[in-house]
């Protein structure tokens, strides 16, 4: 832990940050009166897109800008609210049209473009249930999300669809419409889709909101696991209550802000704060198209007048990696505050950050299943370098471990590791893995929430990040489930088992690596390391696939059978094999 603390200012800034007595906010705060703060429908009933966008048109604020797009080459176009009601009402009549009504899923498979924003928020108002997709995912994951989702429709581009779906589609029975989203509306659909911009064209611009209920399933987020198929965590419309709070608390979020999330709505804080969050609290968001690029970002920021900024480790690294010079070529006078989540924020990222900007990334913590953030680091409160920070106005957080008869032993002591676990309910908490009941089972002991992450927690009561209890894999910010990968080299002819970790490293916190034992006769050379890369990445997309693979006579099994992956992470760490400190098989 580090003994470094960043004060905050006490008197003389600009705006009045939120949260400046944490403590008497704990005391006061109820998810009933955060409930009370949500307009809800104006016929009864609860529905995010209504939250995020017309209710703002109601009350007078439909000229602010909600989402300016900048496309590849820079350029910038603006969204109003107004305009955002339009054209989202557009798209819930085209699946009202295509006869795709509630509690159908609609799966989004493409890059930051207007039509995505466009898809998520007309799903919602239709009542269907939104997925989105990494565009860089192969068939593979593209398969497995849209088969265990029962994906009714996909929206995706031209290029994406020809390159990664029109394969599947003998085996994904239940996709009735793949809409393409990225044609002119006078150009002909490839065969088996329809064209988007025609279908909105040809679809009226009024559209009665579904009368949606708290508990009525509004997003679906795939997240991997240590064994077996990728989980579908179901999210509902109440989440938009912690949407709102927490936008309040962890990122300081007001509707005169220009926020940018950097996430991709692929992962769940794409689309928690890359969508709902910022449009929620009246915001202008903005979305750029292009991938990392320090200095285009560096620009944007100072260009844009970005205020309030929520990005990931590893693009801090690779800032840092640039050095602070290349920050201060720039100016960022109206910049407020950043923040960064998705993976630990070291105590060095944190310092250099407040040199480099003036003000330091307030790490938050939260995850796929908990559909907000958790556990922040405030904009009124002092940071403690390389520290999570304290949990959010009403959530509980506790460190704990389990006795042998599975009951939960609540850690007392300041600094002693244990699993992070949270106290349920609360309003954006996921509903369940979809079709898995035992799976969704297993993450609670009585009221607690068991988060598969260990930490501490300081005599301050702020948490530490430690590890992962179980074997998933970040890399990049990107949760991989070994397994998915292991099975996808398991059906090269000529790969007799594999075993798959994460390998420590300095940018990407970890890389994707394989441990392969071939067939017998198999010869172990470069051109067959060269062709099963080649064939995990064609399957799995960049992001999933190994980045490194080792040839190993025989992998080491548990007397079950088991590949023992902390035992590779134990070989490629050189470490003697049993000790594996927090690597503790939990599969
Ligand atoms: P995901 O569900 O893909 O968002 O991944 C959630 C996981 O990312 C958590 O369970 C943690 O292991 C990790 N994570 C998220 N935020 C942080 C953070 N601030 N510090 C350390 N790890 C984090």
């Amino acid at each position: 832990m580090s003994a470094d603390i960043i004060r905050k200012p006490t008197g003389g800034v600009k705006i009045r940050p939120h949260l400046t007595d944490y403590a008497a906010e704990c005391r006061n705060f109820s998810w009933a009166a955060a409930r009370a703060a949500i307009d809800g429908l104006p016929d009864g009933g609860l529905n995010i897109a209504y939250e995020a966008i017309d209710r703002h048109v109601q009350t007078g604020r439909g000229a602010h800008i909600a989402l300016r797009w900048l496309d590849k080459q820079g350029a910038a176009h603006d969204f109003s609210y107004f305009r955002l009601r339009e054209l989202t009402n557009r798209f819930a009549n085209v699946l009202t049209d295509l006869g795709v009504g509630r509690g159908d899923a609609v799966f989004a498979l493409m890059g930051r473009i207007p039509a995505l924003y466009l898809s998520a928020l007309g799903t919602l108002k239709n009542g269907s249930v939104f997925c989105p997709m990494f565009s860089a995912f192969g068939p593979e994951p593209i398969h497995q999300r849209m088969s265990i989702g029962q994906a009714r429709v996909l929206v995706t581009t031209a290029a994406l669809y020809a390159r990664k779906v029109v394969g599947l589609r003998a085996s994904l029975p239940d996709l009735a419409h793949v809409l393409i989203a990225d044609l002119d509306a006078h150009a002909p659909a490839p065969e088996g889709t329809q064209n988007l911009q025609t279908l909105m064209a040809q679809a009226s611009d009024t559209f009665t909101i579904a009368a949606t209920q708290p508990e009525d399933l509004a997003l679906l987020h795939f997240t991997s696991g240590t064994t077996g198929r990728p989980k579908g965590a179901m999210h509902v419309h109440e989440a938009v209550i912690a949407h709102q709070a927490t936008a309040g608390y962890a990122l300081d979020l007001r509707p005169e802000d220009v926020f940018w999330c950097t996430a991709d709505p692929g992962w769940v804080t794409g689309t928690s704060y890359g969508i709902v969050a910022p449009l929620v609290i009246g915001a202008t968001m903005l979305v750029d198209e292009q991938e990392f690029d320090a200095e285009r970002w560096y620009r944007t920021l100072q260009n844009e007048g970005v205020t309030v900024w929520y990005t990931a480790p590893t693009a801090i690294r690779m800032m840092m990696k640039l050095g602070a010079e290349r920050v201060r070529q720039y100016r960022y006078p109206d910049l407020r505050f950043m923040a960064s989540v998705g993976e630990p924020l070291n105590s060095e990222a944190v310092i250099w950050s407040n040199a480099a900007f003036g003000m330091p990334f307030h790490d938050n913590w939260w995850q796929t299943e908990t559909g907000g953030i958790m556990i922040a680091n405030f904009a009124a409160c002092d940071v403690k370098p390389g520290s999570m920070g304290r949990p959010l106005p009403g959530i509980e957080a506790a460190i704990a471990n389990l006795d042998e008869a599975g009951r939960l032993v609540f850690v007392t002591e300041p600094g002693e590791q244990g699993q992070l676990v949270l106290r349920t309910p609360w309003p954006s908490m996921f509903r369940g893995y979809l079709n898995e009941e035992a799976r969704y089972r297993k993450c609670f002991i009585d009221d607690w929430y068991l988060t598969g992450d260990l930490a501490r927690r300081d005599e301050d009561g702020y948490f530490w990040f430690v590890g992962r209890a179980d074997d998933v894999i970040k890399t990049s910010g990107h949760l991989i489930g070994p397994f998915e990968v292991e099975d996808v080299l398991m059906e090269h002819p000529a790969v007799a088992e594999a075993g798959v970790i994460g390998k420590p490293d300095p940018v990407a916190m970890e890389i994707v690596k394989a441990f392969v034992a071939l067939k017998p006769g198999v010869k172990a050379d470069e051109a067959l390391r060269m062709a099963l890369l080649a064939h995990a990445r064609k399957r799995l997309g960049a992001v999933v696939a190994p980045k490194e693979i080792d040839f190993l006579p025989a992998l080491p099994k548990t007397r079950s059978g088991k590949i023992m992956r902390r035992l590779l992470k134990a070989r490629e760490l050189g470490l003697p094999e049993g000790d594996t400190s927090t690597l503790e098989e939990n599969a």
